[in-house]
């Protein structure tokens, strides 16, 4: 099947010339070819035509793309999506002074949601999160991770990952599972820190290994939540069992994590607003994906990452929603790009490769996706503007009229002509 993407006005190919990243100085190239159009061919990038050589193509399908811009489809590689209840209640408290922190050391916080989740039904789980993946693929997004991490205990973590999933299975997009039971202590671990490190070493990853239930392993090294060493244990465990690895670190504090994931070749570290400027370097020279989250910031009315210094230091910088119910209550990817051009400096030009190659490769998947290459997955976001420049412009305008997964019509929006 071969289909023709007609007369766009600029293709945003984040054209990597084979690299698959886009570090330092070269975020900002993001390749905007005019006068062309794009063919696709069984559910690959085939080639770019020249609109002076366009009426020699044979295509079976023409999607009329006059007047619009096409990006590689979206890559949100940090969400917290899986998740039941609400947390409006802290987030009210939170208005009236009290801190995040604070809330998680009485109990609130990660907790409230794990208390929500364990008593809800995996159907009933599968049923509150499917709309959320419906809303992602509204905004052109064709590849989303999703955590667990609300379950702490084996079958409720097991659980949350088997609703992931069953989400892959229902959804046209790619849903990436990443086990997260090293999110915080469970209640009743609490005063047993090395059995709740043994359960996730000892059953849980094996487990999980052996279904095929996650792609990554990821923790959050705080002084909330587990120590350097507590991660370097997780990781060694899970490192062996095949996961790849993430960290959630240096947001509150900095207490060794980029030590840890660094010396495991993690493939990405998120956070990072309180990072230490002797760590800029040593993250630019690594292969690990710097994932910054400015919704969290933004929730947490707290400092944002330092992606201008990541990016001047030569470093892969990727961006992402982190959208949860206690930190960032935010799924709008292009409102993280404008929050990242706003208030982290970053051009919109290196917004848009942080949210499609830089976030593939924050998610292992940069080989095929991220970039309109030729032989890359034709997995495309079609937004209704002249210029890019407008994603970051219209802050939280979700400009996305057609999403196109493996060369397929997955999504179009109401105002969208066919
Ligand atoms: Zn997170």
């Amino acid at each position: 099947m071969i289909k023709l993407l007609l007369h766009p006005s600029q293709i945003i190919t984040v054209d990597t010339k084979g690299k698959n990243e886009k570090r330092g100085k070269d975020l900002k190239n993001i390749a905007v070819l005019c006068d062309h159009s794009l063919l696709i061919e069984n559910g690959l990038i085939k080639d770019f035509i020249p609109d002076s050589s366009v009426n020699n193509i044979r295509a079976d399908k023409i999607i009329d793309t006059d007047g619009k811009i096409i990006l590689p489809g979206l890559v949100e590689c940090h969400t917290h999506t899986a998740f039941a209840g609400s947390r409006a209640d802290e987030f009210r408290q939170r208005l009236n002074g009290v801190h995040y922190e604070e809330i998680a050391r009485a109990g609130g916080g990660i907790n409230t949601t794990v208390t929500a989740v364990r008593n809800s039904t995996f159907d009933e789980l599968v049923n509150i999160v499917s709309p959320r993946v419906e809303d992602f693929v509204s905004q052109g997004i064709t590849t989303v991770e999703i955590k667990s991490g609300y379950g702490l205990d084996f079958d409720n973590e097991i659980k949350l990952l088997r609703v992931i999933k069953n989400l892959n299975e229902l959804f046209q997009i790619d849903i990436i599972p990443t086990f997260l039971g090293a999110h915080t202590f469970p209640k009743e671990f609490k005063n047993d820190r090395e059995g709740y490190i043994a359960l996730i070493i000892e059953k849980m990853l094996p487990y999980i290994s052996e279904n095929k239930l996650a792609k990554f392993c990821d923790g959050f090294c705080e002084e909330t939540a587990f120590s350097a060493t507590e991660i370097d244990k997780i990781f060694a465990a899970a490192s062996e069992s095949g996961l790849g690895l993430k960290l959630h670190t240096d947001q509150f504090n900095s207490i060794g994590g980029i030590d840890v994931a660094l010396s495991h070749n993690a493939v990405s570290i998120d956070h990072l607003e309180v990072l230490q400027e002797k760590d800029h370097k040593r993250i630019s020279e690594s292969d690990t994906v710097a994932v910054l989250l400015p919704g969290v910031s933004f929730f947490l009315n707290y400092q944002f990452a330092p992606a201008r210094k990541l990016i001047d230091n030569n470093a892969i910088v990727a961006l992402a929603t982190d959208f949860n119910p206690g930190s960032s209550h935010i799924s709008n990817l292009s409102f993280i790009m404008s929050l990242a051009a706003l208030k982290m400096g970053m051009t919109i030009e290196e917004t848009i490769s942080a949210v499609t190659i830089n976030s593939a490769k924050a998610l292992a998947l940069n080989q095929d996706r991220g970039s309109i290459e030729i032989g890359k997955k034709a997995d495309l976001a079609i937004f209704n503007t002249k210029d890019f420049s407008n994603i970051v412009y219209g802050v939280g305008k979700n400009l996305n009229q057609m999403t196109i997964k493996n060369g397929n019509i997955i999504y179009e929006s109401d105002g969208g002509k066919r």
